[in-house]
């Protein structure tokens, strides 16, 4: 059988993109390895939501070519984000790759593949944790991203797609699902709200983790902390990207929420019944940033304990952005100040994993093993948070209680209990 390998850059919604392509090549007869090694088929997967990103994607795209000319009859193919965002206009650099193809976009690889369309992921062997999308595109339009440039407006999968997908990926054995999509918190069908297709979820597959990724603050559904205090297996955990708490810049980034809203509910957070962990990112340097509108920013960190997760970016102008357009370049603070603030949120997010690890020592809590030797926690996202290390070798995909003794940084070390 043929050998393909997928490389996937960015976050876990092109994690799912991937299980779906790699669900094509499946169908048409080609076995998914693990590692590049000298199979005869590559996929790149990319990301181009920054600069950063796309730096990263033509790298991996320039490897990829020199792998190619290494021995005649391999396939190359380009997906993901990058053609999204930059297609192919034709004035060369891109013949060598068999087929271009945008995010998700699986229709041209069926095509290529001569294969008809079907649902169903496909995993790479032995992945445990795996990620259901639930809609395309973001319909919200924030001054600085250039997801909707790329991916279009927000379109939910209907209930019905969404349980046939969640149905492959617990007869390949997923232990954990994650639910993706650019904001998952705006979807609905005329049956409820993104709390009810979680629930459903949820109480369909009592013994899968479920979580729930990139909540729009603005667009937080309002029950969905009873629907963590109701099923055990809805992870209590909120990935939710704050970006700022300074008014002003909100507005200017086009985020329909204030400071004052996002702190109440981050009380709720904080005051929840069960222990639950906050996800975050900011950005720093936003065009008009001022380091009164950073001090805020550092005291909203420092007061919210329930914040287990930080992840901080710079400011990047990026072309066909709202403010891009805005011509503001001159008003971005200078790269000193924005390398002072990102190490003091640095700073913060430390004195945070020390607060989490004193807090967590000797809790008694399940672990999933994702390896031999490392899992993740209720409160941690695989890949993206913090890791567990066992002090013994656990069987991969078990769910084992675990005493924690230590931390270090977002990691935790863990005794197996059984
Ligand atoms: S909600 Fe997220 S994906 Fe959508 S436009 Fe804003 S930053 Fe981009």
């Amino acid at each position: 059988m043929p050998e393909a390998f997928l490389l996937t850059l960015g976050c876990p919604k092109n994690e799912a993109d991937s299980d779906a392509f790699a669900g094509c090549l499946t169908r048409a007869g080609w076995n998914i390895t693990r590692e590049l090694g000298d199979t005869d088929l590559l996929l790149i997967n990319t990301c181009a939501f920054i600069k950063p990103a796309v730096d990263e994607s033509l790298e991996a795209m320039q490897q990829a070519l020199e792998w190619k000319n290494e021995r005649s009859g391999r396939i190359l193919i380009l997906a993901g984000c990058l053609p999204g965002r930059y297609p192919d206009d034709g004035s060369g650099g891109l013949e060598d790759f068999d087929l271009i193809t945008g995010p998700g976009d699986t229709s041209r690889l069926e095509e290529f593949l001569s294969i008809q369309s079907a649902s169903g992921p496909e995993p790479a062997e032995g992945t445990i944790s795996r990620y259901l999308k639930i809609s395309e595109g973001c319909s919200n339009n924030c001054a600085y991203c250039t997801i909707p440039l790329i991916r279009g407006a927000r379109k939910d999968r209907s209930p019905e797609d969404i349980l046939i997908d969640a149905e492959y990926l617990a007869e390949q054995g997923a232990a954990e699902i994650g639910i993706v999509g650019q904001d998952t918190a705006s979807w609905k069908c005329d049956r409820g709200s993104i709390s009810w297709m979680i629930s459903q979820l949820a109480c369909r597959y009592p013994d899968i983790w479920f979580r729930l990724y990139y909540v729009h603050p603005a667009n937080y559904p309002d029950d969905f902390l009873g629907v963590i205090a109701e099923h055990e297996n809805v992870m209590p955990y909120i990935d939710m990207p704050v970006q700022h708490v300074s008014d002003r810049l909100l507005k200017r980034m086009g985020r329909p929420y204030t400071g004052d809203s996002i702190r109440r509910l981050f009380d709720e957070f904080e005051n929840f019944k069960k222990m639950l962990s906050v996800r975050t990112t900011f950005i720093v340097g936003y065009p008009g940033e001022t380091e009164e509108d950073f001090k805020d920013l550092y005291e909203f960190i420092s007061q919210y304990r329930c914040i287990r997760t930080i992840a901080a970016f710079p400011y990047w102008p990026e072309e066909g952005t709202r403010e891009f357009s805005r011509n503001s370049v001159e008003k971005i603070p200078d790269e000193g100040s924005v390398q002072s603030r990102l190490a003091r949120i640095g700073d913060a997010s430390e004195e945070h994993n020390i607060i989490w690890a004193d807090r967590l020592k000797g809790e008694i809590m399940d672990i999933l093993a994702d390896t031999p030797l490392l899992g993740h926690s209720r409160l941690d996202a695989p890949a993206v948070d913090g890791a567990c290390c066992f002090d013994r070798s656990v069987e991969p995909g078990r769910i084992v209680r675990c005493r924690i003794t230590g931390g270090e940084g977002y990691d935790l070390t863990v005794e197996v209990l059984d």
